[in-house]
């Protein structure tokens, strides 16, 4: 096919789309949903209530691969046309009047709806959703366009034993024989995006924000011990969130539920977080690997995205660089202002690098990176406060969000409520640093060297002089100056230096990697370190070194798990499965929990962790291969990427 074609008729398409908003404006619509997570089947009986604004013949509804019966308009059943994307229904429709338009449907999607173990043998059994860059329409007939914003009720009935989770506030739980029909009400419109269901095995604990919003927070009933660590400054972040944004919290109340085996870290669905169950973690894992930015991103998207959206992808950066910068605020107020500007340091060093490699774009360029989106929107927001000061930026985000709730907004709707409370012309900025697509890196460095955290790092520089730097190991500089040191001089480490504390242990575990024998001593107590991160590496780098001592570091590691992803249980099977006098009589068993690793049960993180494993140590058997053919069809795609090139690499030897 030709090419000019497809993009044309694409323009053309997504043209059409746009348009309905202009003709009619949905208001609710009340979904009664059953799911048989068996067939990955969902059906239902939703009613649509919406405004006609220009006299209009037909309205569709986005509704992928569904099946309708009883369409009715007012009451009255009415004709209507499927063609596997939408519903359409012809009408006379006229200005300024309000329709009722109901039908029943069945629906057996493919994505943004995802069945989790329902076909394993044990395992964990949920249900959940991702609605955005999935779109809702593959399991709730909706309006794909953002534009649209409804009020979404949503009442589902499913099996007793399991909980259901879904946007708004729970009004009814009724009790049926086997089933309970769950109702939750909603009493603003959203995007549809922004729609969510989460089903699973769950506890939940609930606080209450200073202003009094319920926060529920759940968890699999087996990980009672992980709450609090998970859940650390929840509260905290809330208030502070609340506060420093000046406008009080948009909805009626906020969960957050962990998921298995989901998308991306976490997903901001309107006052139901949706995130990874990888951070459910332990406070070892905490020092490494922990909740509190991604708990703080999500938050601030309930603002920023949620109560406002953006037109279209031009405008992104109103969306994730407001909630990048925003976390950082927050965990600002938790870990201080030397981890604000290292934060915004890191940002800086990212951006420099994608400007390197010659991918820098503007920030209102809707195909930008997501290190665009995200941190240089971030850094914008953090030089526009530093520009016009903060009493003209908090007073201007206040009246940008008061001026526009529950609506759709552009980069200009932001930008002149700053201009009117600074009393500046903030073109020449706009120009700078959100249209131009280079990034200015120097002026960001102009602005962190503020920090004297920053100054002081920046001094720090080895690469040249290791010898004026022999004593930096041992002074009173920064642990970041410090792993610096150790990363451009890695052999001016001594005995003494591992008296620093755990993240410059930690960088010593990561670059020292061949072990001088007057350090054996030193590096062995780092198996004792509180850090997964720093026992995986220690307990790899000690194997190597000293293959005579192998057993006894194998005995000291034994029984310890790491992160969710059993970073280091894994790596020690494989260590076990490789030194031959080390339990010679327990190797089937030790196999065999490694190659277990690999099935379906396991979250995938785990499961790659066991296949890269079996491949090094080339012990992938069929049990292991299968359950490597079954990867491939993951749906995530990082995942089934990776398994699809292992079993090539498989195949070839
Ligand atoms: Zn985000």
């Amino acid at each position: 096919m030709n090419r000019f074609f497809v993009i044309l008729s694409f323009f053309v398409a997504s043209h059409l789309q746009a348009q309905q908003t202009d003709y009619v404006d949905f208001k609710t619509a009340k979904a009664q949903l059953s799911i048989v997570p068996e067939k990955q089947a969902v059906s239902g009986f939703i009613e649509y209530e919406f405004k006609i604004l220009k006299p209009v013949d037909s309205v569709f509804i986005d509704a992928v691969n569904m099946k309708f019966q009883t369409v009715y308009l007012e009451n009255k059943k009415i004709s209507y046309s499927n063609d596997g994307k939408k519903l359409w229904v012809k009408h006379d429709f006229k200005p300024d009047s309000i329709y009722k338009l109901s039908f029943n449907y069945d629906a057996f999607p493919k994505k943004a709806m995802y069945f989790i173990d329902w076909d394993a043998d044990g395992g964990n059994k949920q249900i959940w959703t991702q609605g955005q860059g999935k779109y809702t329409s593959n399991w709730l007939p909706s309006i794909d366009d953002m534009n649209d914003k409804m009020e979404f009720d949503l009442t589902i009935t499913f099996n007793k034993d399991y909980e259901v989770i879904s946007n708004g506030k729970l009004t009814n739980k009724q009790i049926n024989d086997s089933t309970i029909t769950w109702h939750y009400d909603m009493q603003q419109p959203m995007s549809s995006y922004l729609v969510a269901l989460a089903i699973g095995k769950y506890h939940k604990r609930a606080e209450t924000s200073k202003s009094g919003i319920p926060l529920e927070l759940y968890y699999y009933p087996e990980d009672s011990l992980k709450f609090e660590p998970t859940y650390r400054y929840t509260k905290q972040i809330f208030d502070f969130l609340e506060t420093e944004i000046g406008v009080p919290y948009p909805w009626q109340n906020y969960k957050q539920v962990p998921v298995k085996d989901f998308l991306y870290a976490g997903m901001e669905n309107t006052g139901t977080t949706i995130f990874a169950d990888s951070f459910v973690i332990d406070s070892i894992a905490f020092i490494d690997k922990n909740y509190v930015n991604v708990n703080a991103h999500e938050l601030a998207h309930q603002w920023f995205g949620n109560l406002v959206t953006e037109t279209s992808g031009i405008h992104h950066w109103l969306q994730e660089g407001f909630a990048t910068y925003y976390a950082l605020l927050a965990e600002k107020a938790v870990f201080g202002d030397d981890y604000y500007y290292w934060q915004l340091y890191q940002y800086a060093q990212e951006l420099l690098e994608q400007d390197k490699a010659g991918e820098s774009t503007s920030l209102l360029d809707p195909k930008s990176s997501s290190t665009t989106f995200y941190k240089k929107g971030a850094l914008v927001l953090h030089l526009l406060r530093e520009k016009v000061g903060d009493e003209a930026f908090k007073k201007g985000i206040k009246n940008y969000l008061l001026k526009h709730p529950f609506k759709n907004v552009g980069t200009n709707d932001f930008i002149s409520e700053v201009e009117k409370t600074s009393g500046q012309n903030l073109k020449p900025f706009v120009d700078f640093w959100l249209v131009d697509k280079q990034f200015h890196y120097e002026a960001v460095l102009g602005s962190l060297e503020k920090s004297p955290f920053i100054q002081d790092y920046l001094k720090v520089d080895c690469e040249t002089n290791a010898e004026k730097c022999a004593h930096y190991l041992s002074s009173n500089i920064s642990d970041e100056a410090k792993i610096k040191v150790i990363l451009q001089q890695p052999n001016l480490i001594k005995v003494k230096d591992f008296q620093n504390g755990i993240k410059v242990r930690q960088a010593i575990t990561m670059h020292l990697a061949q072990i001088p024998s007057e350090l054996k001593t030193a590096y062995e107590s780092l198996l004792n370190d509180e850090s997964y991160v720093t026992i995986e590496k220690a307990l790899f780098h000690l194997w190597l070194n000293f293959p005579h001592e192998r057993k006894k570091y194998l005995s000291q590691t034994k029984g310890i798990q790491g992160f969710n992803d059993k970073n280091i249980r894994t790596l020690w099977l494989a260590l076990t499965l490789l030194t031959a006098d080390f339990e010679p009589e327990n190797k089937q068993m030790y196999f065999q929990e490694l190659t277990n690793y690999t099935n379906p049960v396991y979250g995938f993180e785990i499961r790659q962790n066991a296949f890269l494993y079996l491949q090094e140590i080339k012990a992938c058997n069929d049990a292991c291969k299968e359950n490597l053919n079954q990867a491939t069809t993951h749906h995530s795609w990082q995942f089934s990427k990776f398994a699809k090139t292992m079993l090539e690499q498989l195949n070839s030897n």
